[in-house]
């Protein structure tokens, strides 16, 4: 099922096909355009059309009441109340480490520079809702917008029969502190969220995970607003020695196989006895899971197991593949952290499985698919933060600086740059300021 390859063949294989653009199917892109332009040109109606066309039936309203949120507590299990809100102590206590206060830097006694942090006005979260519901992405979006300070938190996600959504995402909504939640999905919720309808405000930035539709469609209104990432496949790379457990390796290689048939599940291991063990145990495995058929399509599909020669090879085949996830089932795990250059999150040691972080210790689970985490981080407070710089210069200080940025100016043959210093200099000298 987990098929074996060499380093070689394993670059050839799955790091040439992680390029850019490979994330995005063309013909959904154009689909995509086409109901971005319609709700941006003719909003509400064109809203409901696709609404109805994509999920059904179209919802009185769009928006989740607060009656129909409060009721949403009642069709919950109590234990799974609590388990959301000790996931949400988590997440919170995690992130609130993150938040940053505006800062001035003073540089000499007439010179200051300095950071203003300033929260977004208005983000919109995207939570998948198509063949599965996803609590932990409310948590894993809302929390660290709400902690930057966002005035306004607008969670969509298609409505299950288009009248209701899941109580469990709006007790998740209500927990993370999430302001409105809307009834729209897909390709229409993006557009309604980045350019407005006569009902909905747009927002100043769309985060989360989602299908191919929400991928296209986010990449297309990027630039009219922000967006946190182009999510694709999840991904995890497990590196392992004879220290690790093979039961545990095919658990954490399902719990990723089984998210959709293109989630991809690597192994590198230099013991060939643990690649063949987790052979045996990911075929007993999948045999009893209920999401056997997504999960062993992907293992046949998208997964490898490389033999490696050394530790150093398994990281650096990591390495160059940039995983979302690295989980490193190695006795000593954290003298190995050295070792890591790109990934999204790090599991170390046996009893750190995958699951323990898209759920409950905190850290975010929104992270960088696609060999992406060469350059970009997992969702934090700082996706909700603008960072604005200022300078204060005093007359004399201006004096000092003069002949530097006038000098550099002009090598760049901009003289009305150099002369809105030199400007300053002549008016000091006449004044005799
Ligand atoms: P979704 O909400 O992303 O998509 C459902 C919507 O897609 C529908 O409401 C519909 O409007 C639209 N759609 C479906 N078929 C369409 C078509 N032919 N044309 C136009 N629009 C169409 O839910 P999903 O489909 O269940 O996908 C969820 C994805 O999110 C999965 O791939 C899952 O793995 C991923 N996910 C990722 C994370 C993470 O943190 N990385 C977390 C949870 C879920």
């Amino acid at each position: 099922m987990i098929r074996s390859f060499s380093s070689r063949e394993f670059i050839n294989t799955f790091l040439n096909g992680t390029k850019k653009g490979k994330a995005l199917d063309e013909s959904i892109v154009k689909a995509a355009n086409e109901v971005i332009d319609s709700i941006r040109v003719r909003g509400e109606e064109a809203l409901k059309e696709y609404v109805e066309k994509f999920d059904g039936v179209v919802p009185e309203e769009w928006e989740v009441t607060s009656k129909e949120r409060e009721e949403a507590w009642n069709q919950v299990p109590e234990s799974l109340i609590l388990s959301l809100k000790k996931a949400a102590d988590n997440i919170k206590g995690f992130h609130s480490k993150q938040l940053q206060q505006s800062r001035m830097m003073e540089v000499s006694s007439d010179i200051m520079t300095g950071q203003l942090f300033r929260p977004l006005k208005s983000v919109g979260i995207y939570v998948p809702g198509g063949t599965a519901c996803y609590p932990s992405t409310v948590l894993m979006n809302a929390i660290p917008a709400v902690l930057a300070g966002v005035e306004e938190v607008v969670m969509v996600t298609p409505a299950r029969n288009a009248v209701q959504i899941a109580p469990i995402l709006s007790v998740a909504a209500d927990i993370a502190g999430v302001h409105k939640i809307l009834k729209i999905g897909g390709i229409q919720a993006i557009a309604a969220l980045a350019y407005g309808t006569e009902k909905i405000n747009a927002v100043h930035k769309i985060v989360g995970p989602g299908n191919a539709y929400v991928a296209a469609a986010k990449s297309i209104v990027y630039g009219d607003v922000g967006i946190d990432m182009i999510a694709g496949p999840s991904e995890v790379v497990i590196i392992a020695d004879d220290s690790a457990n093979p039961c545990f390796i095919a658990a954490d290689l399902i719990a990723q196989a089984e998210h959709d048939t293109n989630a991809r599940t690597f192994l590198f291991s230099i013991s060939e006895n643990i690649i063949q063990e987790t052979r045996l145990e990911l075929e007993k495995q999948c045999a009893v899971l209920p999401r056997r058929e997504i999960a062993e399509k992907s293992l046949k599909l998208q997964s490898a197991a490389v033999k490696v020669a050394t530790i150093d090879e398994a990281f650096y085949l990591s390495n160059q593949l940039a995983p979302e996830h690295l989980e490193i089932q190695l006795d000593h795990p954290l003298e190995y952290l050295g070792k890591v250059q790109n990934a999204g999150s790090v599991f170390l040691g046996h009893h750190t499985p995958e699951a323990l972080g898209d759920y409950f210790a905190g850290p975010n689970h929104v992270l960088p698919t696609n060999n992406t985490a060469r350059f970009s981080s997992g969702l934090s407070v700082d996706d909700f933060v603008k960072k604005t710089t200022y300078i204060y210069y005093s007359k004399q200080a201006l004096e000092k600086a003069a002949p530097h940025v006038m000098n550099l100016a002009e090598s760049e043959q901009l003289d009305g740059h150099a002369r809105a210093v030199g400007i300053r200099m002549k008016q000091h000298t006449e004044r005799g300021m």
